[in-house]
């Protein structure tokens, strides 16, 4: 699922979040990178048609759609679910996603109802799942663990937990997401899960035109981070561990 000789998947983007006017050049810009595959994720009704259109016009791309935690206060539309789960219907290779808790923005209780009901359609339906989690791994992990015998394939994307944290999530199957966050060297747990967690448990995402740290500033697509970072993003993973194995245990004296 992330790099064959085909070429590479960004796990995680919002394609139908550039400018219209640039989105052909992004997309023509990432291929010539190597990147082929896109996994576009939805944040909100708002998003949903356009996420859809853009995974029916573009090739490699394919589509996730559900309400993310940010927008779960603001949701305007009332009907937001029911036309969630028609959008699925309608849609059979679309996942679920981004989906989420986030404890640093908004209200965890109602992100909560709106996550447990997404996470539930997506068993039903046996869709993959994209989840945002930050600071809430607590209750991630309690509820995944509650259904673990029915779990979907799921995906985390571009977590900031702890090695504990992942220990305890790693029996369930799921799988991280590693992003641009790794370039920051601010971020030693995304290091460290870089350099610990088994690479057949890790895919790589942009999260583009989002997370745009220093390094994935793309001047030609007017300062926007771009799915062609993803190879930055992979080259110091494999840069961390590297580093890591060349670590000479000292036996004690
Ligand atoms: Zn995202």
């Amino acid at each position: 699922m992330k790099t064959d000789k085909d070429g590479l998947y960004d796990a995680h983007v919002h394609l139908q979040a550039y400018p219209k006017a640039i989105l052909g050049s992004v997309m023509r810009r990432s291929r010539s990178a190597g990147v082929v595959r896109f996994k576009c994720c939805g944040t909100s009704p708002d998003d949903w048609d356009e996420v859809l259109r853009i995974s029916n016009t573009e090739e490699g791309v394919e589509p996730s759609i559900g309400l993310h935690p940010w927008f779960v206060d603001e949701v305007g539309d009332d009907n937001w679910f029911e036309k969630l789960e028609e959008k699925l219907e309608e849609n059979s290779e679309a996942g679920i996603g981004e989906i989420g808790l986030d404890s640093t923005r908004g209200n965890l209780k109602g992100q909560k109802e709106a996550f447990l009901r997404q996470f539930e359609l997506a068993i039903k339906l046996k869709r993959h799942v994209s989840i945002h989690c930050v600071k809430a791994f607590g209750a991630l992990t309690n509820y995944l663990k509650s259904v673990a015998d029915e779990l979907p394939e799921v995906l985390i994307h571009a977590p900031s937990m702890s090695l504990e944290t992942w220990r305890e999530l790693e029996p369930l199957g799921v799988m991280i997401t590693i992003g641009p966050r790794v370039l920051h060297t601010a971020s030693l747990k995304v290091s460290q899960l870089a350099m610990e967690v088994d690479p057949d448990r890790v895919l790589y995402e942009s999260d583009s035109p989002y997370t745009c740290v220093h390094k994935c500033s793309v001047a030609a697509v007017g300062g926007f981070n771009s799915p062609e970072t993803l190879p930055l993003v992979m080259a110091e993973v494999a840069r961390l561990r590297k580093v890591k194995d060349n670590i000479v245990a000292v036996p004690p004296q």
